[in-house]
């Protein structure tokens, strides 16, 4: 299986990490393991992994920082995996640049799912061909044309309507904060400024 996706855990837990490893194993997937953040961050650098599972209550540091570390040089997708009373972190995890995560304790199967999920964007990334052509429904979004058709009728969108659109079309499939919506389409300055996105949202979604 040499082309099989590269998963690297960073847990402390051995209990988890076992389960994790069976869990990948099984599914022919190919895994590294740290126990810590510092090897973590060392090991995301050096192998390049296609996918990163992340503890956030690591012994040497936060595990937000290894999200900060890695999103300096990678866009390599990254599950959370949050114990119960991590909500605040799982919103900064989310912010800092995390793809997704899941709740401990948590089954196979929704894990699974949730690695699927992000090791089809991480090809998208690795080849670099995020598609234009987007199609949900009877919705269809043209980011190169900036075109937009609902049931094959041309819909008019403002400029940013269209940029919440293509902001949400682009991250299809993941979970995106209010505040990183924004940030996107406002810009940093406007992080806190969440009537604008009630506002706009709604008009979107008559549209
Ligand atoms: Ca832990």
């Amino acid at each position: 299986m040499l082309n099989a996706p590269e998963i690297l855990i960073v847990e402390d837990d051995a209990q988890i990490r076992r389960f994790l490893r069976t869990t990948l194993a099984a599914e022919k997937l190919r895994y590294h393991e740290a126990g810590s953040a510092a090897e973590g961050i060392a090991q995301a650098r050096a192998r390049q992994p296609d996918l990163i599972l992340l503890d956030l209550g690591l012994p040497d540091a936060d595990g937000l920082d290894i999200i900060r570390a890695v999103r300096e040089t990678s866009q390599t997708p990254i599950i959370v995996l949050s114990a119960r009373g991590q909500e605040a972190d799982k919103v900064t995890a989310l912010d800092l640049g995390a793809d997704d995560f899941v709740s401990k304790p948590f089954g196979v199967g929704e894990l699974l799912a949730r690695i699927r999920a992000a090791l089809r964007r991480s090809a998208t990334i690795r080849d670099g061909a995020v598609g234009t052509v987007y199609q949900a429904g009877t919705i269809t979004v043209n980011l190169e044309a900036r075109t937009i058709r609902v049931a094959g009728q041309e819909v008019h969108l403002t400029p940013i309507e269209f940029r919440l659109l293509e902001t949400l079309v682009r991250n299809a499939g993941r979970v995106v904060t209010q505040r990183q919506l924004l940030i996107e389409v406002w810009g940093p300055q406007h992080s806190e400024q969440g009537q604008y996105l009630r506002v706009y949202m709604a008009q979107l979604r008559r549209k």
